[in-house]
């Protein structure tokens, strides 16, 4: 659980562990640089700095047709930019972050949430406009809140739910609505983070911890800049690192993918040893039980193979996987592999129901399949090492794949080293 959430969360937590310091001890900071005090110069381009990411972040959700993204970065460049003449020179106090501490508050959480809910959706797309309805929708209300008069009052009313809670939670809701909404989409947003490995979720949970000490008004103008402009760069930094992922982390068995295996294969020392590892007569099960139940095996191989000690696992297309082994784990490669393949051999895979997902599989008379069937999967593997002829990395993965090519030929479920 703990490497899990290092995992996910570590840059969104080092950004934030390092703005609460910044903030701490810009004053010491400003004393090493400019002798104390923030140069005037500097200063609106600090308050303007995080409306400035906010549309750089617009910018990235345009472009990665991510409609969570958009909403977002949307959603903090109106509240943080809200309450702020555009074209002073010198803002009076930081206005927007007052206006968060107000009333964002309650548009932030919502619309975070309804951001990670379309992530990965075109604004276009059904449920992108539905977000962005509620979203729309929800900021009308919060306006209307905002404004006064009998229509604010009517909605007051509706959250008249407030004084029924028992006298112990009333002192959360003494913090107000908003930031008790903050609090709780935060630790959603972070468990969802832990859960789905989720850097943008790790992200916008870690946004919302840094916008609630803007309810203490005793943070200085300098403090709030600082701290709402590392608000956004964090969420920033989780769609980053989800960009990375994307590219390095095979989506269905979230493996490494080839691009991984291509820089490991650069990285590799003089001693280490590469197997190549293919699923037996994959086709013939795929037509038998349809592409989903494939997907499954699939998943449950690289589950597998991410336990094999020493090895380091990679998607390398396909039912095709490379398994990696460096140092002294090297010499006990074909050893740890003829392991796994007898450990899967032995322990039969559960399909439930029948998949009618390949023409195939409905052609065939495979309805009648009992609802849980066990079928024996097995793995054929081809092992490699550089051996004393110095050969690079590619040639020893060429040479796997030869091995592999063996193990088939000479009846697969076997280790060819
Ligand atoms: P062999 O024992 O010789 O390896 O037989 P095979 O049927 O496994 O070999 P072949 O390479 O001809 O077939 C690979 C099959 O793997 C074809 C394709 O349907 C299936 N496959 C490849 N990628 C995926 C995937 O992502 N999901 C599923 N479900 N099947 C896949
Ligand atoms: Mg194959
Ligand atoms: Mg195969």
């Amino acid at each position: 659980m703990f490497r899990r959430l290092a995992a996910v969360g570590a840059p969104p937590l080092l950004l934030m562990l390092g703005t609460l310091l910044l903030v701490h001890y810009h004053s010491w900071l400003f004393h090493i640089l400019w002798d104390g005090r923030l140069p005037d110069v500097w200063r609106p381009f600090l308050f303007y700095l995080p409306v400035m990411l906010a549309a750089v972040g617009v910018v990235l959700g345009i472009r990665l047709r991510s409609c969570g993204v958009l909403l977002v970065m949307l959603t903090l460049g109106a509240v943080l930019g809200m309450g702020r003449p555009f074209g002073d020179a010198v803002p009076e106090s930081f206005g927007g972050i007052h206006w968060l501490a107000q009333r964002g508050f309650l548009l932030m959480p919502v619309n975070y949430l309804l951001g990670l809910w379309t992530v990965r959706h075109a604004w276009r797309s059904r449920r992108g406009l539905w977000a962005l309805t509620g979203a729309a929708g929800w900021a009308g209300v919060v306006a209307v809140g905002a404004a006064g008069g009998p229509a604010a009052a009517a909605i007051r009313q509706m959250t008249g739910w407030l004084p029924a809670l028992p006298t112990e939670l009333k002192v959360l809701t003494t913090l107000g609505m908003g930031p008790l909404m903050a609090v709780i989409a935060a630790v959603c947003l972070a468990w969802h983070a832990v859960r789905a490995h989720d850097p943008i979720a790790a992200g916008l949970s870690a946004s919302l911890v840094l916008l609630l000490p803007s309810i203490a008004r005793d943070l200085n103008d300098i403090s709030l800049a600082i701290v709402a402009s590392a608000a956004v760069l964090v969420v920033l930094v989780g769609v980053l690192e989800s960009m990375v992922a994307l590219a390095y982390r095979d989506g269905l068995t979230g493996l490494p993918g080839r691009r991984g295996l291509n820089d490991k294969l650069r990285q590799l020392g003089w001693r280490y040893a590469i197997a190549m590892l293919d699923v037996d007569h994959f086709k013939r099960f795929n037509d038998r039980f349809g592409h989903r139940t494939g997907d499954d095996v699939l998943k449950m191989i690289a589950a597998r193979m991410q336990q094999i000690p020493g090895g380091r696992a990679f998607r390398y297309g396909g039912e095709e996987f490379a398994v990696v082994f460096t140092g002294r784990a090297a010499l006990k490669a074909a050893d740890r592999m003829e392991t796994f393949r007898a450990t899967l051999a032995r322990t039969p895979f559960v399909v439930r129901g029948v998949s009618r997902s390949t023409k195939k599989a409905r052609g065939r008379k495979t309805s009648g399949v009992a609802s849980r069937q066990r079928v024996k999967i097995t793995v054929s593997v081809g092992v490699a090492v550089p051996g004393t002829g110095g050969r690079k990395a590619p040639e020893v993965l060429a040479a796997a794949d030869k091995a592999l090519y063996r193990a088939k030929k000479a009846g697969r479920n076997r280790v060819v080293a």
